[in-house]
């Protein structure tokens, strides 16, 4: 399957160009991006000159900031292609839910693509909480966001989500793992006072079981970073590290658990069955939470932040 990869920045050059290019199923026919290119393919800086000249390819993958990828997510679906995106996959739920309407009309695949969940520890991690009773639940996110986003001003613009960029991949998980649905009852945010999104929160959620349930998120964490979910149960505790990468289960790591590798080549995989039927994988879960967080959640002015 031919596929075009549009806004060549950190994440197409990371993970989706590799995934792309190690896939039996897929091939990199074009790119299109203002500034950005990769070798060897050809490249448009105009979405729908690409469009309209290149009919042969059926599939294009977005890994634009969430702002500016409705508009060309839905110029995509009218022209008929398939369309992945990467996470969040807008800027709002309204957005989103009007995206899955069109390419439902228009018989097209459109994948809302969650990165962390295809984490290798995820399916282990949720098989073990099946048939557990949960007694809490801890997120810890603690990231530097100048080491993670070096000078990626949009993190900081409205819709760009701060600290909840790489906070709604826990939620991603938590929304996997957990058998139970929880909602957002309360939460704090902290904005630099020259920037329009947070760069630190916690959130608490109820649990229908009265489970404990809290989430911690810090952008500038000076040390290594920490991406790890916690959970008590009724049955011992489960730590998940590395977001979703590492599974300890009462202080003894589940190695003996099946290891598979590569959360982008999982996408892809997945994109791929989805083209063949033309369906829709938009789960929002992840993002009404952080929705909730921005609604129901305390601002916190704290210091100015300068890269
Ligand atoms: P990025 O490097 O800052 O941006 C990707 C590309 O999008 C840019 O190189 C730019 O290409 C294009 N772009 C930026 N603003 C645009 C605009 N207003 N209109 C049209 N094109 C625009 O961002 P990224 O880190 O790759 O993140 C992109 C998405 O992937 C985000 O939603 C993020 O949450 C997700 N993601 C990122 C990471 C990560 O580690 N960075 C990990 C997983 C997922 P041109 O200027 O060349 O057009």
């Amino acid at each position: 399957m031919q596929v075009a990869l549009v806004g060549i920045g950190k994440i197409a050059t990371d993970q989706h160009v590799p995934a792309i290019n190690a896939s039996a199923d897929w091939e990199l026919s074009a790119t299109v991006s203002r500034h950005g290119s990769v070798e060897g393919v050809p490249a448009y800086d105009d979405f729908d000159a690409m469009l309209a000249e290149r009919t042969d390819i059926r599939v294009v993958s977005l890994c634009l900031p969430p702002v500016p990828r409705f508009d060309y997510a839905a110029r995509a679906i009218a022209a008929g292609r398939h369309v992945m995106l990467e996470k969040p996959p807008g800027a709002t739920l309204s957005e989103c839910h009007t995206l899955a309407d069109m390419a439902r009309d228009a018989g097209v695949a459109l994948y809302a693509t969650w990165h962390s969940r295809q984490a290798d520890k995820v399916p282990a991690a949720k098989a073990w909480l099946r048939d557990k009773r949960l007694i809490s639940l801890t997120i810890t996110w603690r990231e530097n966001v100048r080491q993670w986003h070096p000078g990626q001003d949009w993190v900081f613009e409205a819709g760009g989500l701060g600290v909840f960029d790489p906070g709604i991949n826990a939620l991603s998980i938590l929304t996997e793992i957990l058998p139970d649905p929880v909602h957002l009852t309360s939460a704090e945010l902290q904005f630099p006072e020259n920037r329009d999104t947070p760069i630190a929160a916690t959130c608490r959620f109820h649990h229908p079981h009265g489970a404990d349930v809290s989430m911690d998120l810090d952008w500038l964490e000076p040390g290594d970073p920490t991406w790890s979910i916690e959970a008590v149960t009724d049955q011992g505790r489960m730590r998940m590290e590395n977001g979703g990468g590492h599974l300890i289960i009462d202080d003894m790591p589940d190695d003996s658990l099946p290891g598979l590798t590569g959360e982008y080549p999982r996408l892809y995989a997945q994109m791929a069955k989805l083209v063949e039927t033309g369906a829709v994988d938009m789960d929002l879960a992840p993002m009404r939470h952080v929705a909730d967080a921005f609604t129901l959640g305390r601002r916190v002015s704290v210091a100015p932040f300068e890269w």
